[in-house]
């Protein structure tokens, strides 16, 4: 479908955040945030590898995220500023401001004279217990990913969610089946283990998790106790049957799920809700659970910021832009390169392309208009 003209919206000189080549750049501070190639000064809204990435010289990201950020990128030189702090760059105020994720996530707030931007990296409304909630920040431009920016993407309250999990593994348990279940291995791994009813059975994680696990527990995060697979005699199948087992999309197939003898498996994830992808997964089931705003939640976000100009970056860019437009806002796009997060969107991808559903700007035939980088 085509948009509206006119395609392509040029920076305005007093735009406080510009598309460059390695990244978004703030021009009056000179830094960026969440730069994909390294740069002198980086603002990291949050720690999945999409948007922190190694190689920079200076990180700044918010406080409560240093633990997962350390574990993923160690020895990085990291500043950390508590939500709402602010801080002064070159003349930018700038603060971070919590993006309801992942733990430590954060919006970044920019003002500089009189102008309010904020980026949001990626974020959802949904009630998270382990991190802070999403706050809404007022704004003269927003930047939005668009993850979920369809229509058909409306989550149910994650109670309902985690109902339907701790059911399922019941059931499974009441029958001498082990559960596992498949989960990205940063956030929503946590907030499974924080989610779920521990006294159904024993909850094992994959080691991929376990690092990640600690920086939450080090952070205050209360999750259930987990043991590991490797704690279990290799040939006792029988410690696992009543267990619920949490791992990485990557494990599925290997030949570390022999050992849990008979079992169902399952998925966690906001792609769940299209029709197939449980099945193209190859699991029992699918929970739709995500960490991105769902398409009522996008546009909560973009109401209750009050900014007249919206950019979109990742994800459902074109129904983005479109919808955004037909609201009387100004509306364009970013291209970035988030969305490409090594795990999550090994399995994002294939379900997204089988689907036959563009996963950003750069693979849609009619690509949207792009904000360009002041020449
Ligand atoms: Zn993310
Ligand atoms: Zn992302």
């Amino acid at each position: 479908m085509p948009l509206p003209e006119p395609p392509f919206v040029s920076a305005h000189a007093s735009d406080l955040v510009i598309a460059r080549p390695e990244g978004l750049y703030c021009p009056p501070g000179d830094f960026f945030i969440d730069p994909w190639q390294p740069v002198e000064r980086a603002v990291i809204t949050h720690a999945h590898s999409d948007h922190a990435r190694s190689g920079h010289r200076h990180y700044l990201a918010a406080r409560p995220g240093a633990g997962v950020l350390l574990s993923r990128l160690p020895g990085i030189d990291l500043q950390t500023a508590g939500y709402g702090a602010q801080l002064n760059i070159n003349g930018v105020t700038i603060s971070l401001h919590p993006a309801g994720h992942v733990l430590g996530s954060a919006q970044v707030r920019l003002e500089h004279h009189g102008r309010v931007w904020v980026a949001s990296g990626d974020y959802k409304l949904d009630n998270d217990p382990t991190c802070d909630a999403f706050e809404p920040v007022r704004c003269d431009t927003f930047i939005t990913e668009s993850t979920f920016g369809l229509p058909v993407y409306r989550w149910e309250p994650p109670q309902t969610v985690f109902d339907d999990i701790d059911s399922w593994w019941r059931h499974n348990a009441s029958e001498g089946r082990a559960s596992v279940l498949f989960c990205y291995s940063f956030g929503k791994a946590q907030r499974i283990l924080a989610g779920v009813d521990a006294g159904i059975g024993p909850i094992f994680c994959h080691g991929a998790i376990a690092s990640l696990n600690r920086a939450y527990r080090d952070a205050g995060v209360a999750l259930s106790p987990v043991r590991f697979v490797s704690e279990i005699p290799i040939k006792d199948k029988a410690a696992f049957r009543a267990a619920l087992i949490v791992a990485p999309p990557s494990a599925q197939g290997g030949a570390w799920m022999r050992r849990f003898g008979d079992y169902n498996d399952a998925f966690a994830s906001g792609w769940m809700r299209l029709r197939g992808t449980r099945r193209r997964r190859g699991v029992d089931r699918g929970f739709v659970l995500s960490d991105h705003a769902d398409w009522p939640g996008l546009q909560t976000a973009v109401r209750e910021s009050g900014a007249e100009r919206v950019i979109v970056t990742h994800g459902q860019v074109e129904p983005m832009v479109r919808w955004l437009r037909e609201q009387g806002l100004q509306a364009a796009a970013f291209e970035t390169q988030y969305g490409e997060d090594a795990v999550e969107a090994d399995a994002i991808a294939s379900e997204a392309q089988q689907a036959g559903i563009p996963l950003d700007s750069q693979s849609e035939t009619s690509t949207p208009p792009v904000t360009r980088a002041r020449q």
